[in-house]
């Protein structure tokens, strides 16, 4: 059978599986896209594909009524007559970004401040599916992702968690205390009715943890957790699916610590752990073993490097100006911070991502922007670059980024990876990417279920909007 002849044989089976189709978009939204035909062949360019395998230099891909149908070496692959072509020598195409610790508020500074573009901005920069990590608003976030479902709002594909869930805390703030497990099976319910499809725990403790995964689990849902007072390995025992952070916020790594107690100035006491320890890698292997996935958010805590944190004008230009004094004003005084990230412990949550990888763990990544003038899509972006820092190869960081992302999220039949049948969810990026990762931020286009995306309308769009309903 010829190529694109299996490719045409899968997409049948695939399109009478349980797939959605994809939505019609609004004349809003349409005048945010750069191709919009149902038929397109991208030819001559060099694709990461998401699975790990290694890049491959002028190929074809078929995208047809939202899907993949066919990718392979550009003379093998037929190229109907009746496809809009784009010739992309000289792009990279991956696989649109699945990111793990995404806001659609900015907080951290003194409000938290919804930000309905930053579905936009997400978009804009690669990111096709995103789940939210605690939601501080999520009513503004489910509704956000009614909008983008509907086609009336450009956006990632979303998952909604629901509001922040942590044990009982002297102080108010915008989280739910679980205050015994009926009360956990209640909260759970509640936000499951609403459309929130993971839930997020932070710190602990241990009673917390089990009675919200139990209730979560019993929906047939997920839970992921900032965690401090319990530890990964018994997060992972637990049944937490997804740790978020890595190495930083693993607090069995910090000397005396307490069962159900969160240890202060984690970050100082795990700057002198040494991540390859046997003790640290027996520690690796028990998570592994429990069967959690970990979320790598290296960029969120690079912005708190006294040497590294950056500020980009380009991406404060998105901010209204209220906001954007916030953050100018919170990275002006970084110094002052309770929470420097000092450059080592940086380098050893870097290292422990890639014992995490090299024991069979399943590492995904996202952003966790955080009012640092750390943003929605560029700090994903800037995730892929300290991932190559960090040592691992430009197909496993893309890999990390996209399949893994959709492994942990339970998307893997949908997207994740270049393949037939899968949905059209692609990042054309102009230049090698394999022989520079600065080639992340050259954003030509954004596929999302075939639409494709003009990332310039996008961010011109939400200039001086980020932080306004
Ligand atoms: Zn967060």
């Amino acid at each position: 059978m010829k190529p694109y002849l299996i490719a045409l044989a899968c997409s049948v089976l695939i399109s009478e599986s349980s797939i959605a189709q994809r939505a019609v978009l609004s004349a809003a939204t349409r005048g945010f896209l750069a191709v919009d035909t149902p038929l397109v062949a991208l030819t001559h360019v060099t694709v990461i594909d998401g699975t790990g395998a290694p890049a491959r230099d002028d190929q074809t891909i078929i995208l047809r009524d939202g899907r993949i149908e066919s990718v392979g070496p550009s003379g093998r692959i037929a190229v109907p007559s009746s496809a809009q072509v784009l010739d992309l020598k000289g792009h990279t195409v991956i696989p649109g970004f699945v990111a793990l610790h995404e806001h659609t508020y900015l907080g951290g500074i003194n409000h938290p401040a919804p930000m309905m573009h930053s579905a936009l901005l997400y978009l804009a920069s690669g990111v096709t599916t995103a789940m939210t990590a605690g939601s501080m608003l999520p009513y503004s976030e489910l509704n956000i992702k009614r909008m983008v479902d509907a086609g009336s709002l450009p956006g990632p594909r979303m998952h909604i968690a629901g509001p922040y869930l942590t044990g009982p805390r002297p102080e108010p703030g915008p989280f739910r205390i679980i205050t015994s497990a009926d009360d956990a099976t209640r909260v759970v319910n509640h936000w499951a009715d609403e459309g929130a499809t993971w839930f997020k725990i932070l710190s602990g403790p241990a009673a917390v943890v089990r009675a919200v995964v139990s209730a979560a689990h019993a929906r047939g849902l997920k839970v992921t957790a900032h965690l401090c007072a319990v530890t990964f390995t018994d997060g992972a025992q637990m049944g937490v699916d997804a740790l978020q952070h890595g190495f930083i916020t693993n607090s069995e790594y910090v000397p005396g610590k307490q069962p159900d107690v969160c240890p202060r100035e984690n970050q100082r006491a795990q700057a002198d752990v040494d991540p390859t320890t046997p003790a640290v890698r027996e520690s690796i292997r028990r998570i592994v073993a429990g069967g959690a996935a970990v979320v790598s958010t290296l960029g969120t805590y690079e912005a708190f490097s006294l040497t590294r944190a950056r500020i980009d004008t380009a991406e404060l230009a998105m901010l209204t100006p209220l906001l954007r004094r916030e953050v100018e004003e919170t990275h002006a005084t970084l110094a002052r911070s309770a929470f420097i990230v000092p450059d080592r412990l940086l380098t050893r949550m870097m290292q422990w991502e890639r014992l995490f990888v090299a024991a069979g763990g399943l590492l995904g990544a996202g952003s966790d922007p955080w009012g640092t003038g750390f943003m929605p899509g560029d700090g994903n972006q800037r995730n892929y670059e300290l991932l190559i820092e960090a040592g691992f190869t430009s197909p496993t960081a893309v890999q990390i980024m996209t399949s893994n992302g959709a492994r942990i999220l339970g998307e893997h039949a949908r997207t994740g990876s270049i393949e037939p049948g899968k949905a059209a969810d692609l990042v054309v990026l102009r230049g090698s990417l394999a022989a520079n990762p600065g080639v992340i931020r050259n954003v030509r286009i954004v596929f999302r279920d075939g639409y494709g995306y003009d990332p310039a309308k996008l961010r011109n769009e939400v200039r001086g909007k980020l932080g306004a309903h």
